[in-house]
Parts: C-alpha cells; structure tokens; sequence
C-alpha cells in the first residue's frame, strides 16, 4: 500500500518560538515505525520555514510553504519566489488554498502561472482543489473541480504528476468544524481520480488525492480508511500537539 501523506497547514498562525515548540515536539514524539507508512509534511508561514527547517532536517518531515509567485524575480512587493522557498529547504507548497482563491482573489489562471512555475523550478505542489457550499448545494461539485483542474493544470506534462497531490478540500467544511461523510469524500475523491487520469491520459494509480476540511483526531480514522483517501491535509488540528500527533498515528498503514 502506498504511503499516506499528512500536511500541517499552520496558515498565519505561530510566532517563531512557538513553531519552534511544535516542531521540536513533534520530531521527538514522532515514531521512526510512523514515518515509515506516512509522509509528513509541515507547512508554516514564511517567517517559521527557517527555523523550523532547521529541526526538522534529516528528521524525514518534509517543509512545505503556504504560497509562491509566478515570476523568477523582480518588482513584484511582497511576493516570494520559488527560488527563495527551495534556499529555505522546501520542497512543497501549497498552491489553490480556498483562502487565497476567495480571501484574496487568486484565480484559476493565477494558480496555474504558479503551478507550472513552481514545477519548472523542481518545487512540488500540493493543488488544493474544491467547491464553496452555494456550488454545492446547486449539485455543481464536480463541474467546480474539473473546471479548477482542466485550469490549473494547463500544460502540465503528465510526467510531473509524480511531483503534485491534490487536496480535496471543500470550502464549506475547512474551519468550520463541518467534515464531509467519509463516504461522499471518497467518491468525490474517486470521481477526481478518474477524470484527471482519463483527461491528461496518466495512470489512475499516480494520482494521490488528500481530504482538507476540519479533520481532527476525532474523525481521521473513518477519513482515512476510505479507499481513495490517499492522505489529509490539516488545518486548526495541526497547531494541537497531542491531536496532529494522533492523526499521524492513526494514518499509519
Ligand atoms: C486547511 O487549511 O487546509 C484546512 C483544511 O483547515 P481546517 O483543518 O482547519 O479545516
């Protein structure tokens, strides 16, 4: 069985101390036998990458940042660039969080100039992807993310699909304590599967689809033992020790 993929969206949370806490907990209560059925990837805010890529080296946790620009360089005020997140030792970020599409306007077109860039670059994508309650109320779901996905991954060679996972993450259920029945997740999960695999003609296999929206210690195991869950990406349940700890533990294969 494939190995399960955990991510810690920390989002604009932690000053540098306390990331430092976290992260140094975390790689000494982390089990050596967890980290060998589970892929565990942190994401802090720009300020934290440092520090907290410091603990984590040779720990195995891999260092994720939570956004990146589309251009090499240049005039472009409080962007970051791709070269910048791998000099920090990242090697994923967060592309597509429904709190830059909808807080702050990036647009399908944007996430895809920062996907392409960043694959270019040798960093790798987490693609988050997923509908707002309205869509889904309207029975649009799927319509929402194909449209997201036929965008954002505009000429993307599927030989890079090795370097992104997609994080299915409804608007409606991120933050709000409301998680998606496991089942309906797992089919949403299935369906995105089967279009990206027949749309940009790459085995079904490759394709690794984690589950965002209010997974806690709580609900991780009936999340997880879905079949087509590969994986979660966690948000308020990451900056809790004791909860990001249990959900690792219960991820394992
Ligand atoms: C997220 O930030 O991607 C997320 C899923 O947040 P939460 O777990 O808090 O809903």
């Amino acid at each position: 069985m494939a190995k399960r993929i955990i991510i810690a969206n920390w989002k604009m949370n932690l000053l540098r101390d306390e990331a430092k806490e976290l992260t140094n907990h975390i790689v000494n209560n982390i089990a050596v036998s967890d980290l060998k059925s589970v892929d565990v990837i942190l994401a802090p805010t720009f300020i934290c990458l440092e520090p907290v890529g410091e603990i984590i080296e040779n720990s195995g946790i891999e260092l994720c940042a939570q956004n990146v620009f589309w251009e090499e360089s240049g005039a472009y005020t409080g962007e970051i660039s791709a070269d910048m997140l791998l000099d920090l030792g990242c090697s994923w970020v967060i592309i597509g969080h429904s709190e830059r599409r909808y807080a702050l306007g990036e647009t399908n077109s944007m996430i895809n100039d920062k996907i392409v860039f960043s694959l270019k670059k040798g960093l790798k994508v987490v693609f988050c992807i997923g509908e707002r309650i309205e869509e889904k109320n309207q029975g649009k779901t799927l319509n929402v993310i194909k449209k997201q996905v036929e965008i954002g991954l505009n000429g993307v060679n599927n030989k890079l699909f090795d370097n992104i996972i997609f994080a299915y993450e409804p608007v409606w259920a991120i933050g709000t304590g409301i998680t998606a029945e496991p089942e309906q997740a797992s089919s949403v999960h299935g369906s995105i599967k089967k279009f990206i695999s027949e749309r940009f003609n790459c085995h079904i296999s490759k394709i690794r689809v984690l589950y965002g929206g209010s997974v806690n210690s709580d609900n991780i195991d009936s999340l997880i033992s879905q079949s087509n869950i590969d994986g979660v990406l966690v948000g308020g349940a990451s900056l809790d020790k004791k909860s990001f700890l249990e959900i690792i533990k219960s991820s394992g294969v």
